[in-house]
């Protein structure tokens, strides 16, 4: 699931540099998550750096963006451009001849 900031938020600035894939920024009137960019930390780290630092615990998961650890980690591939354009599923079987050559 990506997070979101609550109206909690007291704009204390320091989840946004802890954040790995840049999607806190300042919104209109406190800091906001970008869904589309946060992975809940997965692929960077164990736990969610911006909750760990938010001293108001004002960052709950976003009920609007229910996503599985497997696709946080495909969102996490997609945003450092790891994915290519090979869909995961399409992965073929290892070629038999390939375990003679040598
Ligand atoms: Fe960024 Fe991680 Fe917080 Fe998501 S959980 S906003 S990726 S620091
Ligand atoms: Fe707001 Fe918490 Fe981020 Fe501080 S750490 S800006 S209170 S969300």
């Amino acid at each position: 699931m990506a997070l979101m900031i609550t109206d909690e938020c007291i704009n204390c600035d320091v989840c946004e540099p802890e954040c790995p894939n840049e999607a806190i920024s300042m919104g209109e009137e406190y800091y906001v998550i970008a869904p589309d960019k946060c992975t809940e930390c997965v692929g960077h780290f164990d736990s969610p750096q911006c909750v760990q630092v938010c001293p108001v615990e004002c960052i709950p998961v976003n009920p609007e963006h229910v996503e599985t650890k497997d696709q946080l980690m495909t969102k996490y591939r997609r945003l450092l451009g790891l994915d290519g354009s090979v869909p995961a599923a399409s992965a073929t079987p290892p070629s038999p001849d390939a375990a003679q050559a040598g």
